[in-house]
């Protein structure tokens, strides 16, 4: 590492005593000349104060004498005197004995003797004898150059300041030699050991420079030697934790080298067990579905017999028959229904585990659909069992989802309520919910202990071994429900007590697609007689005052004269009623006590309607007591409109029984039914007929339903007709199949009367009710 010269420090400090040592010596040496000027100056005077009085006698006695000729020797001898320029004698007359002069000498430096000591100086000396001091002889005037003296002084001022000036130049040099050897040659040499070492390897201590190992230099050397060891100390640590460092990383990458290996070994047989379960898999899933097929296609079998077997005893049931008969029959019919629904419930579950099940979203009247399910149920209900449908008059008039599937829910749940309930309420309120509905079935039955209420959501399941014995089923259908409410992303939850009863409710996210249904209101004054804590207490309670209607409940005794309209529970009640007053009568009842029509003529203005109340039932015959001169319907806009008398319908069907079910059902309906054995009569038949709705086969020989409708709705000739698929097959893309044919829905056999008057209503063009 080299410095250049002017950064050394021996020449920084030597440059600076030179400065200080020059100024000072300068100092020195100006007031030295300054002294010698002021001694110079002074000798001047006193040189020629002493010249003059050692002429002062001489002068003096010249004078006296008045002798010309040694005045002139005495001037001449003054003028001898280097300083003296001039030199007179004057008498006392004031004449001049003797002068003489001579010119000042001339130098280039006289400027500044001039400036000093001035350029010349006059002195008089009064000339008298010694024993007349007071008597004047004359004067010696005496004109002296200055320049003599101060060309002496210049010289000696020369000499001066040189000499300072060399002696600090000197004491420069000398100070610039010491502090090179004594400062900057032990450092250089210091910062040279340095330097010169490798900073990462050489940590061995930099050596002393001899004799200065006690001053600042040693000091400077010991504490840059102790940094040099706390480093090579630090850095063998540093160089040892990442020795080690190394090491462990290595014993890492060992461990995860064998980690990896393991895994590899793990992946290999996890992707074998893969494979394997994949197959496995493959397999369940292939034996699934040839189980569903196999279930769907042994459906479709015994649903055909079925089909003949429920619609002939339905036929044979509506025919004269000896009371005994009639229930031999009726036994049959119910366990062939109860047949059917396990077959439904059996199809369903393996669809669900063939996850075949397709679900609809169309718009439908959730309220309607509840209440005619509760209507069919009716009949399962106790006689101590009072059933209430219970529909919130802010339910939407109707909501988007999959009816069938949502009364199959409202179906299950309510036959379990009834079921299991021997005496007291069921109630079925439907309320909307935030983004759905809501079914809440609850009921004062038998309940459901604690540790059985898990259970009995699984298939085959019963909360108790006695349940079988004394109730029967089969353990499926809260299992069906619960998957049906999931399979609509809604939730089935269950809160029951032993012995008190059980509430079940299903939150089903069914959205509104209209608003609820607008009743136009009705003037009147209703009195009802009921008891309170009632399911009916409580229907009223929610719809008359919705209608408009002002209404009072009573336990038992209705004044006669406070109402416009009484409602009456119990039909013994009625006659005597009937004499005390005039109002108009509605009684509610169970189906069983309902009044033959010649009493019903006699208590008229009278109506009679059965548990559980519909509200459009239940409008109705308000609407026909309170306003009898009224046109009558005022139904809400969303109620679907009835199928005209007589309809004509050509029914398309192979299978005799299943010919004569279906006619006998249609004629029952009121429709006026032809009969084709396969699509080609059908052809031939609409070809030669007027025909309202075609009800078709799927399956027959000859021309199948799909191919006679493909043909249909290609002829261009009916485009407008309906045309209903009858098929005994339940498999899931039958709908599908169907509908590519060109038909309009679809009805899976066997089916009941009700289900063909929902499907006639349906495609039936609007006329006036029957
Ligand atoms: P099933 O009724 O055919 O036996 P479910 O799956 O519908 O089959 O019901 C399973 C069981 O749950 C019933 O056997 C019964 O023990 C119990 N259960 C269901 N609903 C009720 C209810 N409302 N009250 C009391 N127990 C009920």
């Amino acid at each position: 590492m080299d410095i250049s010269l002017t950064h050394r420090l021996s020449y920084k400090q030597a440059r600076l005593t030179v400065l200080v040592a020059f100024l000072l010596g300068t100092l020195l040496s100006l007031i030295q000349v300054g002294l010698d000027y002021a001694s110079e100056d002074a000798s001047i005077d006193r040189e020629i104060h002493s010249l003059l009085e050692i002429s002062h006698n001489p002068a003096a006695r010249i004078s006296y004498n008045i002798d010309a000729e040694l005045a002139q020797e005495l001037v001449l001898g003054l003028l001898r005197s280097p300083a003296v320029m001039r030199a007179e004698i004057i008498d006392n007359s004031g004449l001049v004995l003797a002068s003489v002069d001579r010119p000042p000498v001339q130098s280039r430096y006289r400027v500044f003797s001039d400036f000093l000591f001035g350029e010349r100086r006059q002195f008089e000396d009064p000339l008298f004898v010694s024993h007349a001091p007071e008597e004047s002889l004359g004067v010696l005037r005496l004109e002296v150059d200055t320049y003599a003296f101060g060309s002496h002084f210049l010289r000696r001022a020369l000499l001066t300041m040189l000499t300072g000036f060399a002696r600090s130049l000197l004491l420069s040099l000398i100070l610039l030699v010491l502090f090179y050897a004594m400062l900057t040659k032990p450092l250089v040499g210091v910062i040279r050991a340095l330097s010169d070492r490798d900073p990462r390897r050489d940590f061995s201590p930099v050596p002393c420079p001899s004799h200065h190992e006690r001053d600042e230099i040693g000091t400077l050397v010991a504490v840059a030697n102790q940094q040099l060891a706390n480093t090579h100390q630090e850095i063998s640590q540093r160089r040892e934790a990442e020795d080690r460092l190394t090491q462990y990383l290595a014993e890492l990458e060992n461990i995860v080298s064998a980690r990896t290996a393991e895994l590899k070994a793990t992946n290999a047989r996890l992707t074998v067990s893969n494979h394997e379960l994949e197959r496995a898999r493959g397999t369940a899933l292939e034996m699934a579905q040839a189980r569903a097929a196999f279930l769907a296609n042994m459906s479709h079998e015994i649903r055909t017999p079925l089909n003949g077997l429920l619609g002939m005893l339905a036929l044979a049931l509506d025919g004269s028959l000896s009371n005994e008969q009639r229930q031999q029959l009726s036994i049959a019919h119910d366990s062939g229904k109860v047949l059917v629904e396990l077959l439904n419930d059996i199809l369903d579950l393996s669809k669900f585990e063939a996850g075949q099940l397709e679900l609809e979203h169309i718009p439908f009247d959730l309220g309607t659909l509840v209440e005619e399910t509760a209507s069919l149920l009716s009949q399962n209900a106790g006689p101590n069992v009072e059933l209430t449908c219970l529909i919130d008059p802010q339910l939407p008039a109707l909501v988007l989802g999959d009816p069938t599937r949502v009364r199959q829910i409202v179906s299950n749940l309510l036959s379990n309520a009834l079921k299991f309930t021997r005496a007291g309420r069921v109630d079925l309120r439907v309320t909307p919910s935030p983004g759905g509905v809501r079914l809440l079935v609850s009921d004062t039955g038998i309940g459901i202990a604690e540790d059985a209420q898990k259970r009995i959501f699984q298939p085959f399941t019963q909360a108790g071994a006695g349940i079988t014995r004394q109730f029967g089923g089969t353990g499926l259908g809260l299992a069906l429900t619960r998957r049906l409410c999931e399979a609509m992303d809604g939730e089935l939850t269950l809160n029951s007590r032993e012995g008190v009863g059980s509430q079940f409710s299903a939150t089903l996210p069914l959205p509104s697609h209209a608003p609820p249904p607008r009743w136009p209101g009705l003037p009147g004054r209703i009195a009802a007689q009921c008891p309170a804590g009632s399911g009916l207490a409580e229907l009223f309670d929610g719809w008359l005052p919705n209608w408009g209607l002002s209404y009072q409940r009573y336990d038992d005794e209705l004044p006669l004269d406070q109402a416009d309209l009484l409602i009456c529970v119990d039909p013994e009640q009625l006659p005597a009623l009937r004499q005390r007053t005039s109002q108009p009568l509605l009684l509610v009842s169970a189906y069983g006590t309902f009044l033959q029509p010649e009493q019903t003529t006699a208590l008229a203005p009278f109506e009679q309607l059965a548990r559980p109340l519909s509200r459009a039932a239940l409008y109705r015959s308000l609407q026909r007591l309170l306003t009898p001169h009224q046109a009558s319907d005022s139904e809400p806009q969303h109620k679907l409109p009835s199928r005209p008398r007589q309809a004509r319908v050509l029914l398309v069907e192979d299978n005799q029984v299943n010919q004569m079910v279906a006619k006998g059902m249609l004629a029952k309906l009121g429709c006026e039914v032809a009969i084709a054995a396969h699509g080609g009569e059908a052809i031939a038949h609409l070809q030669a007929h007027a025909v309202d709705l075609v009800l078709m086969d799927c399956n027959m020989p000859v021309m199948d339903g799909y191919e006679a409708t493909r043909r249909i709705r290609q002829s261009g000739d009916w485009p407008e007709l309906p045309i209903i698929a009858l098929t005994a097959n339940a498999l899931p893309d039958e709908r599908e199949r169907c509908q590519a044919a060109g038909m309009n829905d679809y009805l899976a056999k066997p089916f009941r009367r009700e289900d063909l008057a929902a499907l006639l209503d349906c495609w039936l063009p609007l006329t006036s009710e029957p």
